[in-house]
């Protein structure tokens, strides 16, 4: 079902600035908006702000758009999480705030609506995730396309966009404020809008060109690094359970002092932790941080301490490992643990002595595991850091540095937790700087 776009001959790979001579001569058609980069937030406001004689072009470096959304949700699209949009806002660490003009105008709800109305329902899934309901990422990325060639939006694939810049009046024959090159190619355009996503998955396109574009602009950029990542563990004594996961555990991160806690599902893998919690704790973690990870849910110290003392008063002929799986430790964890205590297998709850009950108590309720390093960006879900926030109007997604330059999606300084936030920032800060687009050149036309 996936939508080819028409490859361009391959551009050029080797421009940088581009020189006065080129400047003056052989600039393609003045187009009303240039977007670099067809990823979900491109082709969103892309596909919203054409039509209506509104000239829109899409530069995409891969030979076909969306290639990080074709992965996304294991290729099934968790597109956006059900609920209140307002809840959404505890979801982007401290860009919540920046983000909530894009979200209350561009809702989840209107997002599921959009898909409906293109003959592509959602379905709620495990936590309230949604997702299409044909679970097929290529599904969302055909409805994207076909919105813009209804559009009439040009998709151009194959090119990668090598520099941009924004000129004075007239400094470009037939007019034009930017500058965007391929290569040795050239488009100039009104207005422009950088949505190349972060850096993580960088076989998907998204290798960080959009913070070079927005410094050459003169945008600060806040430090990049891997989010929604696994972590590696030092020493890591959990490597024979990888595939074994606790539910709503409680992992606490340490550097130095308590720096964060929160509950979240957990996954043993090889060589360190993954799943849901950890991924979407990754972005306060550091590498040499200390997790301490609860095996046991709910239950603190004090009354995992006086629930094992009361096991062996009642329970004093069962083995301990038995009564350990009362707690919903998985039966593998449970023994594990017990080895690294150095407690036997086989022993019963009533020859437990106190080292024994304190030495365990301290594993079970707070596991300390040290971070050797976060996952890289070949696997993180999504990148940490991007376009200084403070220099876009988060009304508009307009530069408060540079008149006409407009940035959608991951290239900001936004990232999400695991369970649809990140495409639906992704849309919403899209069809906003679409919509601030649209009213921008209608008042322009009215003024002429
Ligand atoms: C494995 C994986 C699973 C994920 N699953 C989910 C999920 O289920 N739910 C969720 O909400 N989020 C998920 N995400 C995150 C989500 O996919 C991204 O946050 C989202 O795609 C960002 O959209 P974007 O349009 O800003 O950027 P991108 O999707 O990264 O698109 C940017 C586009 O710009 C192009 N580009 C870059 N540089 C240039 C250049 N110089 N010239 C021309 N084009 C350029 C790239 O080729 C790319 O196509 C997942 C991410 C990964 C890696």
């Amino acid at each position: 079902m996936k939508k080819s776009i028409k490859p361009s001959p391959k551009c050029d790979q080797g421009g940088g600035q581009i020189s006065d001579e080129r400047r003056r001569g052989g600039a393609t058609e003045l187009l009303d908006l240039i977007v670099i980069g067809a990823g979900p937030a491109g082709l969103f406001c892309a596909a919203s702000a054409s039509g209506d004689g509104v000239k829109v072009l899409v530069l995409e470096k891969k030979r076909s758009p969306g290639r990080k959304l074709l992965v996304s949700g294991s290729g099934r699209c968790n597109i956006t999480h059900d609920g209140e949009i307002r809840s959404f806002l505890d979801h982007y660490g401290d860009a919540g705030r920046f983000l909530r003009p894009a979200l209350l105008g561009f809702t989840n709800r209107d997002l599921v609506a959009f898909f409906e109305d293109r003959g592509l329902p959602m379905i709620r899934m495990e936590g309230g995730k949604l997702f299409p309901e044909t679970q097929r990422s290529r599904d969302v990325l055909e409805v994207l396309v076909e919105e813009c060639e209804a559009q009439k939006v040009d998709i151009k694939g194959g090119k990668t966009v090598t520099s941009v810049e924004k000129l004075g009046e007239g400094e470009v024959e037939g007019g034009g404020r930017f500058l965007v090159a391929c290569g040795d190619e050239r488009h100039r355009s009104r207005l422009l809008v950088i949505a190349c996503g972060g850096r993580s998955y960088p076989a998907t396109g998204s290798t960080g060109d959009g913070y070079s574009f927005a410094r050459s602009l003169g945008h600060s950029i806040a430090e990049i690094g891997p989010a929604l990542t696994p972590v590696r563990i030092k020493d890591y004594p959990f490597s024979k359970l990888a595939g074994i996961s606790l539910t709503s555990a409680s992992i606490s991160i340490f550097r130095g002092k308590k720096v964060k806690e929160q509950n979240g599902d957990v996954l043993f893998t090889h060589q360190g932790l993954s799943g849901p919690g950890i991924l979407d704790l990754s972005r306060s973690i550091r590498a040499g941080d200390v997790l301490r990870v609860s095996f046991v849910g709910d239950k603190n110290r004090e009354d995992l301490e006086q629930w094992l003392r009361d096991r062996s008063q009642k329970d004093g002929a069962r083995n301990l490992r038995s009564v350990l799986a009362d707690l919903g430790l998985p039966a593998r964890l449970a023994a594990r643990v017990l080895e690294i205590v150095e407690i036997p297998q086989d022993l019963k709850c009533a020859s437990m002595t106190r080292e024994m009950r304190i030495g365990l108590v301290d594993r079970l309720s707070g596991f300390p595991l040290v971070v050797e390093e976060l996952g890289g960006f070949d696997s993180a879900m999504v990148t940490r850091g991007g376009v200084s926030l403070k220099e876009v109007d988060s009304k508009t997604m307009e530069s408060k540095l540079v008149d006409g330059l407009y940035f959608a999606g991951e290239v900001l300084d936004v990232d999400g937790d695991t369970g649809g936030y990140n495409l639906q920032a992704a849309f919403s800060t899209g069809i906003l700087a679409a919509r601030s687009i649209l009213k921008r050149l209608s008042d322009q036309e009215g003024a002429q």
